[in-house]
């Protein structure tokens, strides 16, 4: 495992043996990668770390697999206490800590028993858009925004809506699922088995299955995203469709919500201006007079937005 840590600085362990204070630990449990990290009582990160999730091992040792990984970590915490672990997970988070992600396989899986078992520590578990959203709202481009939408454009697509600071979950804790609004009802098929869902055009699963249909080769979105910020004129076509698509997607949001604000995360938001110029273009074309269009904005906390909220989540839990 230690190969496929990144980032540590050359003094993490030092950092660890002098810490004050607990640490939390925290993961983001994705369809493609589980990272994490170590987190001081002042948000620093200690010790960061990102692994494959390998989701095509299968539900069962994938859950087994982020178990090991939490335990892992929690072993390199040195000297100091560690009081709870947060994970943020892509998927729907029941009152109990049972996770449904069609991205993963997980039906009801028991996240939080289980790693509860091995931590021996409190563990709350979220879902990684809801956990995104309150890590932008505490220390992002949400910061000091009480009503917002987050959007995190990854391996799917997130959504998470907060209104007077508080993620509104839903009645069944699966509100703000933008990734699965139907935008073209004859479209590819999604994870959930709908056609047409916004994440079968905007998420980098879609962008690489679009790439294959148009031009015959196996392209990842990182490569795509980099041609896209290159100008070249192929990539550019699909990010189009992909842009238009989310627009389409947050206009139906601005209609049920009317959000001040809407941040754009995940990893294809590193397209930056790329994502945000043409976006706001295409909003302004689709949307109705009614509409009073929200103040659009990139995440500011990169791949970290999950882990700041499922950090902040963790110490509720266990307050140092
Ligand atoms: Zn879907």
């Amino acid at each position: 495992m230690t190969d496929n840590y990144t980032g540590p600085a050359s003094d993490a362990r030092a950092d660890l043996d002098g810490a004050t204070g607990t640490a939390v630990l925290v993961l983001d449990v994705g369809a493609s990668w589980i990272k994490g990290a170590l987190v001081g009582p002042d948000d620093r990160r200690l010790r960061e770390f990102r692994q494959p999730t390998g989701r095509e091992a299968g539900p069962d040792l994938v859950l087994q697999h982020v178990a090991d990984v939490a335990a892992q970590m929690a072993a390199e915490r040195g000297s100091a206490p560690l009081s709870a672990a947060g994970v943020a997970v892509c998927g729907a988070v029941d009152p109990a800590g049972r996770v449904t992600a069609v991205n993963l396989g997980w039906s009801a899986a028991p996240v939080r028993a289980y790693i509860e078992e091995r931590l021996g520590i409190p563990v709350v578990v979220v879902n990684d858009a809801h956990a995104g959203a309150l890590g932008e709202g505490r220390s992002g481009a949400a910061r000091g925004r009480q009503d917002y939408l987050y959007v995190s454009l990854g391996t799917g697509v997130g959504g998470a809506i907060v209104q007077s600071g508080q993620v509104v979950a839903g009645s069944h804790g699966q509100a703000g699922e933008l990734g699965h609004v139907r935008v073209d009802l004859d479209g590819r098929q999604c994870t959930c088995g709908a056609r047409g869902c916004l994440q079968t055009i905007v998420s980098a699963m879609a962008l690489e299955a679009r790439w294959y249909e148009l031009y015959e080769e196996r392209a990842t979105a990182h490569k795509i995203l980099d041609l896209v910020m290159s100008d070249h004129a192929g990539a550019l076509k699909v990010w189009r469709e992909c842009v238009g698509a989310l627009a389409t997607g947050l206009i139906t949001a601005m209609t049920l919500l009317d959000p001040a604000t809407i941040v754009v995360g995940g990893g294809l938001a590193r397209a930056g201006d790329k994502l945000l110029v043409p976006l706001r273009e295409e909003i302004a074309k689709q949307a109705r007079p009614f509409h009073a269009v929200a103040d659009l904005r990139l995440a500011a906390l990169d791949d970290w937005s999950a882990c700041a909220g499922a950090a902040t989540m963790a110490r509720q839990l266990s307050p140092t």
